[in-house]
C-alpha cells in the first residue's frame, strides 16, 4: 500500500490499548506503519492501570479468604503479608505484557521508536533524537494523565502512576477522590492492612453511577473499616520528619499518614505535542475532538482513546483504533457505537452497570419500569457478612425493553458481561423473566427482579 511519497502509511504517536491496535490492524490491511512510545508498550492499562490493579485486587482478597477459611474448618498458620512480594510479583507480570505488546507490534510488521514524537506538521513528525519522518496519516493515541489539584504540598502526595511501586507498604494511606481509582485503591489497600481515609469534595461517590446501588456502598467501606470523610477537601499537608504526611482537612479534621493517593480525574495527554503546526484543534479540558470516525479537525491526522475523553475506558479505546484501521486501510468504514457501554468498579464489594440510570431514563422515556433485587448473596451468608447485594433493572415501561442495569454485590463485572449482550441486543424485562435461574448463584437474581 506504501505511498512513495511518505515515510509510512501510518505513524501512531502513543503504544498504548488504542494506539497498538490500530497499528496492528493497519499493518494487516498492508499498510507500512510505525508507531513511538517515549515510555513502555501497553500504556496505562496494562502498565500503571487496570491490569496490575485487578491484581492487587485479586491479593487482596486473600485476607479475607484466609480469615474464613480459619473458621470453616480449614486448619491455618499464622499469616502475614509482605508488600514487596506482591509489588514484584505484579510488576514482573506487567513486564511480561509489555512484553507480548512489543511482540505483537513486531510480529505484525509495525517499526517501534522507543521515544518521544511530537507533530511538525499534517503529514510531519519529529523523535526526539531529531529524525524527522513523513507518514500519510498520523494516529495520536497518547492517553491521559492524572489531575493534581492545588493545593499546599501537594508535590509530597502519589497517583496511580506511583502507587504500584511503593517501596515501602503505607500502614496509613488516605485517598482523595471520589471516582474509580479513588474508590478502588481504597478497598484493595484496607483489604491488604493498611488504615485508610478516603476523602471526597462532597456526599457523593461515583457520582455517574445509578445513586441506590452506589448509596450501598459507603456504610459497607465503613463497616469494613474505612474512614470517609466527605464534603472535604486537603487544605495543607506536610512532610514530617520520619516521612510521615500530615494533612490539615477543610473540616477540620488533621491526620498523620504514610502516603496521600490522589485520584481525582485524568486529563488528555495531549500537551506539547505540537498540535497546532497540524491545524488540529483542542477541546477545553485539552481533548482532541474528533468526528465519528475519530478523524480531527486535520484531514491526514485521527486520535484514540482517551486524549480524545470520549470514554475512558481500555475495550473503548481499543474499539476506536480497531474502528480507525478498518476504515482508513481496510477500506470498511465504520464507526463505534458509544451506547450501552457496560462498565465496572472493582471495589469491594464490585459495582457494576450498564445502560440508563433511572434518572436519565425517565428524562428520555415516557414510561418507565423499575425492578429490583435486594439480596444477601449466599457468599456473604457463608463469609458471616451482613452486607447485602442490590441488582437494579431499569425498563421502558411501554415495551419491556431493558435500557440499563445496575448492580452492587460480589463478581457484579462477572456478571454484568453476559448481561450487557441480552441488553445491547434490545432484549425485554419478559425475556430476562423466561430465562431459567441458575441455582444457587447470585446472578439468579437477574432473572427473578420484582
Ligand atoms: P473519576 O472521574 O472517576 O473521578 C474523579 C473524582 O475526583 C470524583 O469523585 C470527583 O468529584 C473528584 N474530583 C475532581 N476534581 C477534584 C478536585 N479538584 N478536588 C477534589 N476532588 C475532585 O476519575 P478517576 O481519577 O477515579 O479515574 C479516571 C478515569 O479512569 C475514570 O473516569 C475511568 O474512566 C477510568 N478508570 C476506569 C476504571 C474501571 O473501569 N474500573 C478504573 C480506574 C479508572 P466529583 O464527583 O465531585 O466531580
Amino acid at each position: 500500500m506504501t505511498g512513495t511519497e511518505f515515510d509510512y502509511d501510518l505513524f501512531t504517536i502513543g503504544g498504548g490499548s488504542g494506539g497498538v491496535r490500530a497499528s496492528r490492524i493497519a499493518a494487516s490491511h498492508g499498510a507500512k506503519v510505525a508507531i513511538a512510545e517515549e515510555y513502555r508498550m501497553g500504556g496505562t492499562c496494562v502498565i500503571r492501570g487496570c491490569v496490575p490493579k485487578k491484581m492487587l485486587v485479586y491479593a487482596s482478597m486473600f485476607a479475607e479468604e484466609l480469615s474464613h477459611a480459619g473458621h470453616k474448618g480449614w486448619t491455618m498458620g499464622p499469616s502475614s503479608f509482605d508488600w514487596g512480594t506482591l509489588r514484584d510479583f505484579v510488576n514482573g507480570d506487567v513486564d511480561r505484557l509489555e512484553g507480548l505488546y512489543d511482540g505483537t507490534l513486531g510480529n505484525a510488521g509495525v517499526e517501534v521508536h522507543s521515544q518521544r514524537a511530537v507533530i511538525t506538521g499534517p503529514n510531519n513528525v519529529r523523535l526526539a533524537d531529531g529524525t524527522q519522518i513523513t507518514a500519510k496519516n498520523i494516529l495520536i493515541a497518547t492517553g491521559g494523565w492524572p489531575i493534581v489539584p492545588d493545593f499546599s504540598g501537594n508535590e509530597h502526595c502519589i497517583t496511580s502512576n506511583e502507587i504500584f511501586h511503593l517501596d515501602e507498604f503505607p500502614k496509613r494511606l488516605m485517598v482523595m477522590g471520589g471516582g474509580y481509582i479513588a474508590v478502588e485503591f481504597a478497598g484493595i489497600f484496607n483489604a491488604l492492612g493498611s488504615e485508610v481515609t478516603l476523602l471526597n469534595r462532597s456526599e457523593t461517590i461515583l457520582r455517574t453511577y445509578e445513586k441506590d446501588v452506589v448509596d450501598r456502598l459507603p456504610p459497607i467501606m465503613a463497616g469494613r473499616g474505612i474512614d470517609l470523610q466527605m464534603s472535604a477537601q486537603i487544605e495543607s499537608v506536610t512532610k514530617n520528619d520520619d516521612g510521615s504526611l500530615t494533612v490539615v482537612l477543610s473540616n477540620g479534621v488533621t491526620k498523620q499518614v504514610d502516603q496521600i493517593l490522589v485520584a481525582t480525574g485524568r486529563k488528555p495527554n495531549s500537551e506539547g505535542l505540537g498540535l497546532e503546526t497540524a491545524g488540529v484543534e483542542l477541546g477545553k479540558k485539552g481533548e482532541i475532538p474528533v468526528d465519528a470516525y475519530s478523524k480531527t479537525s486535520c484531514d491526514s491526522i485521527y486520535a484514540v482513546g482517551d486524549v480524545t475523553d470520549r470514554v475512558q475506558l481500555t475495550p473503548v479505546a481499543i474499539r476506536e483504533g480497531h474502528a480507525f484501521a478498518d476504515t482508513v486501510f481496510g477500506g470498511n468504514p465504520r464507526c463505534v457505537d458509544h451506547s450501552c457501554i457496560p462498565t465496572a468498579v472493582f471495589s469491594q464489594p464490585s459495582i457494576a452497570s450498564v445502560g440508563l440510570t433511572e434518572v436519565e431514563a425517565r428524562e428520555q422515556y415516557a414510561e418507565v419500569a423499575v425492578y429490583t433485587s435486594d439480596f444477601r448473596p449466599m457468599k456473604n451468608i457463608f463469609s458471616d457478612r451482613a452486607e447485602r447485594g442490590l441488582y437494579k433493572m431499569i425498563c421502558d415501561g411501554k415495551s419491556g425493553q431493558v435500557i440499563g442495569l445496575h448492580m452492587i454485590g460480589p463478581e457484579s463485572a462477572e456478571i454484568i458481561q453476559a448481561a450487557a449482550v441480552a441488553i445491547k441486543a434490545k432484549l425485554t424485562k419478559a425475556d430476562f423473566d423466561a430465562t431459567t435461574a441458575i441455582h444457587p448463584s447470585m446472578a439468579e437474581e437477574l432473572v427473578l427482579l420484582k
